[in-house]
């Protein structure tokens, strides 16, 4: 690192309210699983915008498409206007996402980013049912803002709020009890008790597989059984797919392994395609029942974004590729952990697809690892309550010998640490 370096990240941590990850460089120029710096170094990218380039960097299809629409003067900002950007993407959406998979969602663009999506939902369910708490699970995490604050099961993001939240009832994710809590039938029983206290939720919110969590599994029964809950009382299942939807496990939805589907999905991050902000919140149709301005807002349809999205599901999704191949590489880093696991004491893994975690029953472990595979060009973040696992979110478009380089960098930063 550069004396200069020093001084833009040190000002950059001073001046700026706000943090920067702490990886110690400025970054400048990126393409595909690659990210450089100003010094020109290299670094294989395994974090990928927590999930917001599953196409990678700059990926060159996507540009194309961007430039050419820039190029024409298409429009870039047309609240709420009907654009022809918006009609071939939510064509497209009909046709290669929902269409396929018999799913009949109506689209809802909510915001531009993450918690945007979650807002609409909470907001949706609580006025489509009349009820107003809402489930949600310990150590998920669903955004910053106020109601999506209050569904996320992390003490630290709450005490941002600076006074204790209501939380929604929170209950065990799956796995959480070492004994796993595979059905629910206490909480249908209390549920259906009217002397119990407990009043019906409006919606209960789930990651299929908690990405800040720590990536922490459900399993497809856990959710089915979760799903059945909620069917027979009519309470809303929202599934929250901004970090794990748009093919990060695999198949486009990450509840098609379960075969479940949800009244209300949420998506944003990889949406976008180019790392361009846009978010989504699918609903069923008969929960249409917002009149025009119920929800609105500025930046509710990123017209750019609307173009980046397009082709990459145009592109992407047209056929199966992605997924087998997302579902090979994530094997693949599976394999090589296991192979962690058996060599070094008090390393467990999980994930599914191409969100795969190490987790480190020492937790300082983990951040060491983090920080040896950085100085050897390698960016991968830890996760979960106490930043004990390190999470690989590669691009799906990821290469097979840039997964093999990044792998061996955090082999060797493993051995290094575990030894
Ligand atoms: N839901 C999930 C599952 C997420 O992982 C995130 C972001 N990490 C959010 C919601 C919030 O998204 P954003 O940061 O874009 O607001």
């Amino acid at each position: 690192m550069t004396a200069t370096t020093t001084t833009v990240f040190e000002q950059l941590e001073s001046d700026v309210r706000s943090y920067s990850r702490m990886w110690p460089t400025v970054f400048d120029t990126a393409k595909g699983a690659w990210l450089r710096d100003e010094n020109g170094k290299e670094y294989l990218d395994f974090f990928a915008g927590a999930g917001a380039l599953n196409y990678g960097h700059n990926n060159p299809v996507l540009k194309r498409a961007l430039i050419d629409y820039i190029v024409g003067n298409g429009i870039t900002h047309g609240l709420d206007m009907a654009t022809v950007a918006k009609r071939r993407l939510l064509e497209t959406f009909r046709d290669r996402i929902l269409g396929p998979r018999n799913l009949t969602y109506k689209v809802q663009f909510p915001g531009p980013t993450g918690t945007n999506a979650v807002e609409a939902a909470l907001k949706l369910a609580r006025k489509v049912t009349g009820r107003q708490s809402i489930i949600s699970f310990t150590n998920a995490f669903h955004g910053m803002t106020l109601g999506s604050l209050s569904v996320t099961g992390n003490s630290m993001k709450r005490a941002g709020a600076g006074i204790p939240l209501v939380h929604a009832t929170p209950m065990p994710f799956d796995n959480y009890f070492d004994g796993g809590t595979a059905d629910f039938q206490w909480f249908a029983r209390a549920l259906d008790d009217s002397g119990s206290g407990i009043n019906r939720p409006a919606a209960v919110i789930v990651e299929t597989v908690q990405g800040e969590g720590g990536v922490n599994v459900a399993r497809p029964e856990w959710l089915r059984a979760l799903a059945d809950l909620c069917a027979r009382r009519e309470i809303l299942l929202i599934v929250d797919d901004v970090q794990m939807g748009c093919g990060r496990t695999g198949p486009f939805f990450s509840f098609e392994v379960a075969g479940i589907e949800p009244d209300i999905v949420t998506l944003s991050k990889s949406i976008g395609g180019y790392g361009l902000p846009l978010a989504l919140t699918l609903f069923k149709p008969e929960f249409d029942i917002w009149a025009p301005g119920e929800h609105n807002g500025t930046f509710r349809g990123n017209n750019p974004a609307f173009v980046t999205a397009q082709v990459a599901l145009e592109h992407y999704w047209s056929d199966d590729r992605l997924e087998t191949s997302t579902l090979e590489l994530g094997d693949r880093i599976h394999t090589r952990f296991v192979g962690l696991t058996e060599q070094f004491d008090g390393l467990s893994t999980r994930g599914r697809g191409l969100v795969q975690g190490l987790a480190f029953a020492d937790a300082s472990q983990a951040g060491k690892v983090s920080q040896i595979a950085y100085d050897n060009g390698l960016l991968v973040e830890t996760s979960g309550p106490s930043d004990q696992v390190v999470k690989l979110l590669p691009p799906l478009t990821i290469a097979d010998d840039e997964l093999e380089l990044g792998l061996g960098i955090l082999a060797d930063a493993v051995a290094s640490v575990c030894r």
